[in-house]
């Protein structure tokens, strides 16, 4: 019997946008690759279809990430197929801007909980499991460092600390030949954030390249950080933002 070389990586919020660019990226680059979305059915099976037109694999689970059972049962699931797991990228995430008297308390909860809770424990779920040259790579928020407009308070506050967390994480991981890093994009063309949106044309008048960012895009710098060839970046912030905070 010949050993496995499959190569499996776990994207969180792959449904869709950025994190819909990694996981084809990914699945391009030899990973199977398994990814979680919240209620997206539909985008989530043409993903796969995609994917395997490609002439590559990726597996979708429904798992809310903020609800540590269930992602804990994807993991299991994932890890099961090779006994363990090479990639982590924590992606899902998102908000809301408003001032802060004016952001209802719900909506605080839930961007600490998506952005910065789950992100934590989906790392903790995944480390036991990541494999020699493991690589987790967490998509912060160029707001972490600039913000540019008012209402992005809590916002930049949950970045900010996936910024520090990927930091201090660093330290820890480095041992085990594991490298953590935090991808910072500025505006990028989602659902999330259209470029064609109410805010399209006063976010572009601020970008340097005068254009929103693509997925594909964040995708590539994804990419690049989970080669062996970037063993030596390790706790960084990278910005990748067409210069929206130079
Ligand atoms: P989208 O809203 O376009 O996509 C979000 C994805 O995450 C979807 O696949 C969604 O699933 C999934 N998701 C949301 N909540 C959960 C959850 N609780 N559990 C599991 N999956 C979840 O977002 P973007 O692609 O724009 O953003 C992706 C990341 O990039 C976020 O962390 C965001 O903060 C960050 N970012 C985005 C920027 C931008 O300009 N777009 C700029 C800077 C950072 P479903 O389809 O089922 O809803």
């Amino acid at each position: 019997i010949m050993p496995s070389t499959e190569r499996i990586a776990l994207v969180t919020g792959g449904s869709r946008g950025i994190g819909a660019a990694i996981v084809q990226r990914l699945a391009t680059d030899g990973y199977t690759v398994a990814f979680t979305y919240m209620s997206s059915h539909t985008a989530a099976d043409a993903l796969v279809d995609t994917v395997r037109d490609a002439g590559g694999t990726a597996i979708a689970y429904q798992a809310d990430g903020t609800k540590e059972e269930a992602f804990a049962a994807v993991v299991e699931s994932v890890v099961s197929r090779v006994g363990g797991l090479d990639v982590l990228v924590n992606n899902a995430g998102g908000g809301t801007w408003s001032e802060l008297t004016e952001l209802p308390v719900a909506e605080i909860d839930s961007m600490i909980a998506i952005n910065v809770r789950a992100l934590v424990l989906s790392t903790r779920a995944a480390i036991p499991h990541l494999r020699q040259g493991g690589r987790i790579v967490n998509i912060g928020s160029v707001n972490a460092d600039y913000t540019g407009f008012v209402g992005g308070s809590v916002y930049s506050m949950t970045k900010g600390a996936v910024a520090s967390f990927t930091k201090a994480l660093a330290r820890e991981l480095a041992p085990r030949g594991l490298t953590v890093n935090n991808v910072q994009p500025g505006p990028v063309h989602t659902d999330a954030n259209p470029s064609d949106g109410p805010a399209g044309g006063t976010l572009r008048s601020r970008i340097a390249v005068e254009r929103f960012g693509s997925p594909t895009e964040v995708a590539a710098l994804v990419s690049y950080l989970v080669t062996p060839e970037a063993a030596f970046v390790t706790g960084s912030s990278l910005t990748i933002d067409g210069g929206f905070s130079a």
